[in-house]
């Protein structure tokens, strides 16, 4: 029995609860496969707690001047990098992810979400539109829509939780979110610090649980005028069924299969370098990492030999330690999902070039969740192994001859998250981008993130856009005001 580890704590009403079923659910740490911790198995009656919660913390909160507002968010980010530290440990022990990835992006990322919105929210204005031969005056305000849903995925977890959280308060709106029950550590860590900070009760509930029952009585509940969701487009899609006929705001952000076009022309050095990251950081657990990588006829072998011998110098293991570049797969489930489309593609007539196993690790980590980086060869745009998205260190090569035949692949799947194109040719870059179906497209660079700038998928990889005023936008409700003076 586990029920001796420690237990995460529901934030409601400005306090830590317990959840209302008295019952938990085990909480692994993936890179040894225990159970470490225990999350809430909360259910309707801790959702609706929160809501109520939420309800009556807007009245005030909304009021509340955006210098107050924006120094709260402050003090959150303030906090968040003080705990730099202690707050990478956990997110590492809880996601598997490298120490040193959480230390240098995922921490300091959650930090900068709350710095960027407390500052946005002071830029963000109202319009106004004048007609003077009629003498009127138009005023248009942005309003806070009142309480509001924000679900998040366990890959980035405070990283993404956060980017949902902060620009939700600084306009006004107050906040019921749920973290992924899989890494619930982090968002446990948050509430703690809107405690210390004295965030008034109320204006962020945190709900930990399962999605099914978390989650949908978040979405579903008439009293959350909106949803911001990351995840699955499975999730999406669920989501939007029930939020649709409500005439919710929905912000979805969802799956990808994210192809890499490199051409002959390129800088070779630093395209190889950058495609090792954007295929197996995070274990390949980013919704921006490119799983299709496309390579002109002119350098496919040249490019294969490389990259093989690079990924082959990839060092996996413990989380904690230095040295190692790639980390623990979140779940077994999830690294039984990766091996499945392993097996998937060999039958689809892949060719395994570099893993496609788990490593066989000792001590400490030997029963934990881990997948060598692995790169396919071999296989069809049609096939379901780069149709659908593996979320693992996993990437298929292919090569092309033409710009047109590598705008055919890189928009051959039903995503549009991102793409990655790596061309010298700025000519090639202009005609190319204007076609590359997807949110976001990076040229000769990866995962680069300006937060002022529209974030979000085309296809099905989700409606809408979070980042900078967009946001903002997202989270208020237009209202004209036409005076005649
Ligand atoms: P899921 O869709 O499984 O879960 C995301 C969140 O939704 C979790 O908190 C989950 O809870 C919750 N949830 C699950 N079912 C429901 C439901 N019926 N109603 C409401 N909420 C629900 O995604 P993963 O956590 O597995 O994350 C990986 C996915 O996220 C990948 O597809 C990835 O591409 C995508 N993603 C997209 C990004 C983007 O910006 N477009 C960025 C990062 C990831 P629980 O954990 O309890 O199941």
């Amino acid at each position: 029995m586990t029920n001796d580890k420690p237990k995460i704590m529901n934030y409601i009403n400005g306090e830590l609860v317990v959840p209302n079923s008295k019952k938990y659910l085990n909480n692994f740490e993936p890179a040894t496969g225990n159970v470490y911790s225990l999350t809430p198995d909360s259910n309707e009656i801790d959702v609706k707690n929160a809501i109520n919660a939420a309800e009556k913390a807007f009245k005030d909160w909304s009021k509340l001047s955006i210098e107050k507002r924006s120094e709260y968010l402050q003090l959150i980010s303030k906090k968040l990098l003080e705990k730099l530290d202690f707050l990478s440990d956990i997110e590492s022990i809880d996601n598997g992810k490298p120490l040193k990835l959480a230390k240098s992006v995922d921490i300091p990322r959650a930090g900068k979400n709350f710095d960027f919105f407390a500052s946005a929210i002071k830029h963000f204005y109202s319009e106004s539109n004048e007609m003077v031969d009629q003498n009127n005056l138009n005023i248009t305000l942005k309003q806070p829509l009142g309480v509001v849903g924000a679900i998040s995925p366990w890959n980035l977890p405070l990283y993404l939780f956060t980017w949902k959280i902060a620009p939700a308060l600084a306009v006004g709106n107050t906040v019921v979110a749920k973290p992924s029950e899989i890494t619930p550590m982090s968002a446990f860590e948050l509430s703690k610090i809107c405690i210390e900070v004295g965030l008034p009760k109320g204006v962020l509930n945190i709900v930990h649980g399962r999605g099914n029952i978390v989650g949908e009585n978040i979405v579903s509940d008439d009293s959350v005028k909106a949803i911001t969701f990351t995840g699955g487009t499975m999730t999406g899609k669920r989501i939007a069924q029930i939020a649709a006929p409500k005439f919710k705001k929905l912000s979805l952000e969802l799956g990808g299969k994210n192809p890499n076009i490199i051409f002959d022309d390129c800088d070779f050095d630093k395209m190889l370098k950058t495609t090792i990251k954007s295929s197996f950081a995070n274990q390949g657990q980013i919704c921006l990492c490119g799983s299709r990588i496309y390579i002109h006829e002119n350098i496919y072998e040249k490019f294969k030999l490389k990259f093989i011998e690079e990924v082959s110098k990839l060092k996996i293991g413990d989380p904690k330690l230095e040295k190692n570049d790639l980390g623990a797969i979140v779940s077994k489930e999830h690294l039984d999902k990766i091996k499945s489309y392993i097996e998937l593609a060999k039958n689809e007539g892949g060719k395994i070039l570099f893993g496609g196993e788990s490593p066989n690790l000792k001590g400490r980590c030997e029963n934990g969740y881990f997948m060598k980086p692995t790169i396919i060869e071999g296989l069809s745009i049609n096939c379901r192994t780069n149709q659908e998205e593996i979320f693992g260190p996993v990437v298929t090569i292919q090569k092309f001859s033409t710009e047109q035949e590598a705008l055919e692949l890189a928009n051959g799947t039903n995503y549009g998250l991102s793409a990655t194109l790596w061309t010298k040719d700025i000519s090639r870059v202009h005609r190319m981008v204007k076609d590359i179906q997807a949110g976001v497209v990076w040229v000769n660079t990866w995962m680069v993130r300006d937060l002022r700038t529209p974030f979000g998928g085309m296809k099905d990889s989700g409606i809408g856009r979070e980042g900078g005023f967009n946001i903002l936008e997202f989270f208020t409700e237009k209202k004209n005001i036409s005076i005649s003076y």
